[in-house]
C-alpha cells in the first residue's frame, strides 16, 4: 500500500517537495501563526500554536494531498500578556516582517493559493492593518484567517455555557472555549488541579466533548474556505498601486 502523502512541509525531502510541486499536486499552502503566551494557571503557553497547527493539520490531512502546513513562527505578538514571566513575545514589526518573508518563500516555492492561519488574537489588528500591503508585495491568493471567524453567534451560544460573547468568551483566552479545544486534543496540557486555583474559574466549566464539537466545525469551516481558495471561488483582489 502507498503511503499516505505528508502534509508538513518540513518533513519532506526537497525532491519530493520538487516532485509534487512539479506534478502540480500541490494546490495550496497553510502558515500557522500563534504565540506562546500565559493561558492563565492551568493551561499550556504553547496552547495557540498548539491549536492552531492542530487545526491546520487536519485540514491538510482532509485535502490530501494537495495541501501542506509551513510551520516557521512559533512566538506571535504578546506584549498585552508580557506581565507574566515566560510569554515570548515579537514586537509587530519583527513579526510582520518575518510572516512577509514566511510568504515570500511559500510563493517563490510555487503556491498560488496561501493561507495564514491565526490562533492568536493579538495578532489579528497588526495584520489586518497590513494585509493590503502583503497582497500587493505578494501578487497571490493570500488570506488571513484567524481559525475562530468560521464560527458563529450560533455556535457560540449552543456550546458555551459562562458567555458566548464574540470575542470576549469566543475566543476569549484560556477561559471555556480555550480550554475545551486543550481537553479534546491534548488534554495533558490542561492542568485540572490548578483550574479553580484562580480567580476566573471559568475553565472548569469545558469538556472534552464540547471542544471536539467545535473542532469539528472549525475543521470542516476551514477546510471549506481553502477548498473555496483552490477552486477559484475565493479570490483575494490585490490593491491597485497608486497611479
Ligand atoms: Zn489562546
Amino acid at each position: 500500500m502507498k503511503p499516505k502523502s505528508e502534509v508538513l512541509l518540513r518533513k519532506l525531502t526537497r525532491r519530493e517537495f520538487r516532485e509534487r510541486m512539479r506534478a502540480r499536486e500541490l494546490k495550496a499552502c497553510i502558515i500557522p501563526i500563534a504565540a506562546i503566551e500565559q493561558h492563565l494557571e492551568h493551561l499550556a503557553m504553547e496552547h495557540d500554536w498548539r491549536s492552531v497547527v492542530h487545526i491546520a493539520t487536519a485540514v491538510a490531512e482532509e485535502l490530501r494531498p494537495t495541501v501542506l502546513v509551513a510551520e516557521g513562527l512559533m512566538a506571535g505578538i504578546s506584549e498585552h500578556h508580557m506581565k507574566h514571566p515566560g510569554t515570548l513575545s515579537l514586537s509587530p514589526g519583527v513579526f510582520l516582517s518575518a510572516l512577509s518573508e514566511l510568504v515570500d518563500s511559500v510563493a517563490r516555492a510555487g503556491f498560488e493559493n496561501i493561507l495564514v492561519l491565526n490562533g492568536h488574537g493579538g495578532n489579528t489588528v497588526p495584520c489586518r492593518a497590513v494585509w493590503d500591503q502583503f497582497l500587493r508585495r505578494h501578487q497571490r491568493n493570500l488570506h488571513f484567517l484567524p481559525y475562530w471567524e468560521v464560527l458563529t453567534d450560533a455556535d457560540a451560544r449552543e456550546l458555551l455555557k459562562c458567555g458566548h460573547r464574540i470575542p470576549t468568551d469566543l475566543p476569549g483566552h484560556a477561559q471555556e472555549f480555550e480550554t475545551s479545544i486543550g481537553l479534546a486534543a491534548f488534554p495533558e496540557n490542561v492542568r485540572q488541579d490548578m483550574w479553580t486555583d484562580q480567580s476566573d474559574k471559568t475553565p472548569s466549566e469545558a469538556t472534552a466533548g464540547q471542544g471536539t464539537i467545535f473542532l469539528e466545525r472549525i475543521i470542516e469551516r476551514v477546510t471549506c474556505y481553502i477548498r473555496e481558495m483552490i477552486e477559484g471561488k475565493r479570490m483575494a483582489e490585490v490593491p491597485p498601486f497608486h497611479p
